[in-house]
């Protein structure tokens, strides 16, 4: 099961904004009340107070979509913020309105819906007020997009921890996953097992440039689809198509024909090749 990384949501981002921006919300129907309040993990938000916010939102309108790291983030004209995580299985499908939907909005001037699809039903929508989305970007690292230099200054906090596993925390680098975090180390021909400590500033260096060149090749060609991903309109994406490594293991290394082998790095299948990363 693969969730939609940076380049994946990026791709959803761009068409959300060429269709929506500008447009006024008419109305706004929640259809599964746990895609506002999570599956109990949301303490002290109760689905009342999230669709009394959200309701609010109905006559406004949009003033454009964002991205925080995986998630989505509306801009209303009200000064609030609506903040849509897709997590594994989450699509946003602008079409006619979709029986299997979770939640849908409207749009003045616009028939079509906006349908929040989503089989695993992890996926989430946030109403928010601009101190609650500021609370929110601090916690969260640079975007991995803007970033093309890996921030080596929080090697104490991160320094026993696994590269991989650091290049999955929101917190050190926003909107990288197991796919182009695999990619990344396999072009910059690091180990993923390898510390953040014994990371040379060339490794860095790489890193950084080779994670920014998967990330873009994998908005090129508009995100991976190995099962659930797909785009504003219920289209797949072409970038799996174009990665080296990931999900290849078992087969040749594409560069030195040495299997590629497979470990568990924080719970994560990881692929990569003990000849060409070090
Ligand atoms: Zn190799």
């Amino acid at each position: 099961m693969n969730m939609p990384e940076l380049p994946e949501v990026e791709t959803i981002r761009k068409a959300l904004n060429v269709h929506l921006k500008g447009r006024r919300i008419s109305g706004i129907d929640i259809i599964d009340p746990t895609l506002l309040t999570g599956h109990g993990r949301n303490n002290g938000s109760s689905f009342e107070n999230a669709e009394r916010q959200l309701h609010r939102m109905i006559g406004c309108t949009i003033k454009g979509i964002d991205r925080l790291g995986k998630s989505l983030i509306f801009k209303l004209s009200s000064k609030d913020f609506l903040l849509m995580s897709l997590r594994m299985t989450g699509r946003l499908v602008l079409s006619r309105p979709l029986p299997s939907a979770r939640g849908r909005f409207s749009f003045k001037g616009e028939p079509r819906v906006l349908n929040f699809i989503d089989r695993r039903r992890l996926g989430e929508l946030h109403p928010m007020s601009s101190e609650t989305l500021n609370d929110l970007r601090k916690r969260t690292g640079p975007d991995a997009l803007q970033h093309w230099e890996v921030p080596r200054e929080s090697a104490r906090k991160e320094s026993r921890a696994k590269i991989h596993a650091t290049l999955l925390d929101q917190g050190f680098i926003a909107g990288v996953g197991n796919i182009y975090a695999t990619e990344a180390l396999f072009r910059a021909g690091i180990k993923p097992q390898r510390t953040f400590k014994s990371l040379t500033r060339d490794d860095f260096r790489r890193l950084g440039r080779d994670l920014g060149r998967v990330l873009e090749a994998g908005i090129r060609h508009r995100g991976c689809t190995f099962d659930s991903y797909r785009d504003l309109f219920n289209r797949s994406g072409r970038a799996q198509k174009y990665l080296n490594i990931y999900g290849k293991a078992g087969q040749a290394c594409p560069v030195c024909r040495r299997i590629l082998q497979f470990t568990r790095i924080s719970g994560r299948g990881v692929t990569y090749c003990s000849r060409c990363q070090h």
